[in-house]
């Protein structure tokens, strides 16, 4: 009997964060690879969503000794969740583990609906994975959790942050947040309430190591100013399940921290995330929040701002640029020429997390938006947008972050008879 497989190259998404669907696959006499494959789709979401989400892709050949070429064709990405997005995307590869990912070349035909990417394999080279942007896995979540916990002051011993968990999932994994510092200002960054922007979560890397660094003073002079909390991964179920937009439910996160309209409360069984982060800012308060996320579409970084909330006023507009400009002088990727627009006055959709933030806690609250695409502002042509860059302007942000020497300059100016925050 011979055992030998009509194909020997073999395709997986079995492993953490994996989606990808195969249907059919060949090996070319010219030692070409063609695999044909759909995305997994996510559960429905209700709402006003109202559909099966697919977006997020990673995926992995292997067997590839003597295969020249991968030839991967996506065919349900005609109907994914942003089909605008594919026209300029390129997906990453990467040959090695999964630390180090490259761009490699990726066209879509809007007639078919078809997204093919296709990887040069080089010699030697026994398997390659692939995705949508270079994801960040549970198991890289957990050491960087781990990382913060073990993060001590010069003294050696003092721990410079607290680890907790604030609820568990539907699938039973742990919502942790890192507080560190112990000043008045109450600061919260949350990361991917979207579980395929994996960008987020290497901005909260980025972010978080050089906010618990023992020896960088912008850091040591923040943990006096402020208490700042971080959750760097909102939704690690869909992380883990390979989706771009929802839970394991099906809830789509960042419409869900308020009943507007067709958006619903979050409640324990299906958004425990949102429900137990909502529930800790309102017992302590809050000054600052960003939620951190990534754009399919605009080639742009930029913040989506509160303008929409119903009391929208001038400290909120000067807090605001404060902030923007600030952070456009710490990370020149950044811009404030393109993003969403900003809504009028009592337009914010208020089941959105910042609005809700900015309205119910009278703050300063936005959305930061990174491509997964490439930055026009400042292209980098062979990574586009990539995980070292999202780190570096996570960092960046301590640098943007208002603090009361730069308030009080703006609280004098505008005459604000209570404290700015
Ligand atoms: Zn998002």
């Amino acid at each position: 009997m011979d055992a030998t497989p009509a194909c020997p190259v073999f395709f997986s998404t079995a492993f953490d964060g994996g989606n990808g669907e195969l249907t059919d696959a060949a090996l070319s006499d010219d030692a070409v690879y063609t695999a044909r494959l759909n995305m997994g789709k996510e559960p429905f979401t209700e709402g006003t969503d109202k559909r099966e989400h697919h977006q997020w892709f990673y995926f992995k050949a292997s067997n590839l000794s003597g295969v020249a070429r991968c030839v991967f064709k996506i065919v349900n990405a005609g109907s994914s969740s942003y089909p605008a997005a594919w026209p300029g995307t390129w997906a990453v590869a990467s040959f090695g583990g999964q630390e180090e990912w490259v761009r490699t070349p990726t066209t879509y035909d809007a007639e078919t609906g078809e997204l093919c990417v296709t990887v040069e394999i080089p010699p030697h080279q026994p398997h390659v994975y692939v995705a949508y942007f270079a994801p960040f896995t549970y198991e890289q979540h957990l050491a960087l959790i781990a990382d913060c916990a073990s993060a001590r002051a010069p003294d050696g011993t003092s721990p410079l942050c607290a680890v907790s968990t604030l609820a568990l999932t539907a699938q039973g994994r742990e919502v942790q947040m890192i507080t560190a510092g112990s000043g008045p200002l109450k600061l919260w960054f949350i990361a991917r309430q979207h579980p395929g922007e994996s960008m987020a979560e290497w901005w909260a890397k980025g972010f978080l190591e050089r906010l618990l660094s023992a020896d960088d003073d912008l850091a040591r002079l923040l943990r006096t100013q402020a208490t700042i909390r971080c959750v760097p991964n909102m939704c690690p179920d869909g992380a883990v399940l390979g989706h771009l937009r929802t839970n394991a439910c099906g809830a789509n996160l960042n419409r869900e921290w308020a009943p507007t309209g067709d958006y619903m409360a979050p409640t324990v069984e299906r958004s425990p995330e949102v429900h137990a982060v909502l529930a800790a800012v309102t017992a302590i308060g809050c000054d600052l929040f960003v939620d951190v996320h990534g754009d399919e579409e605009l080639p742009h970084i930029f913040f989506a701002g509160a303008q929409g909330i119903p009391g929208w006023n001038d400290r909120h507009a000067e807090l605001y640029r404060l902030f923007a400009t600030a952070q456009l002088k710490a990370c020149p990727a950044f811009q404030v020429e393109h993003g969403y627009g900003n809504e009028e006055i009592g337009e914010a959709n208020m089941a959105i997390c910042s609005d809700h933030m900015a309205d119910q806690f009278d703050c300063l609250a936005v959305t930061l938006e990174m491509p997964y695409k490439d930055t026009l502002e400042l292209r980098e042509p062979a990574q586009g947008w990539s995980a070292p860059r999202c780190e570096k302007l996570g960092a960046s942000m301590l640098e943007a972050v208002p603090t009361p020497a730069n308030i009080y300059v703006i609280a004098l100016r505008f005459n604000w008879a209570v404290a700015p925050f």
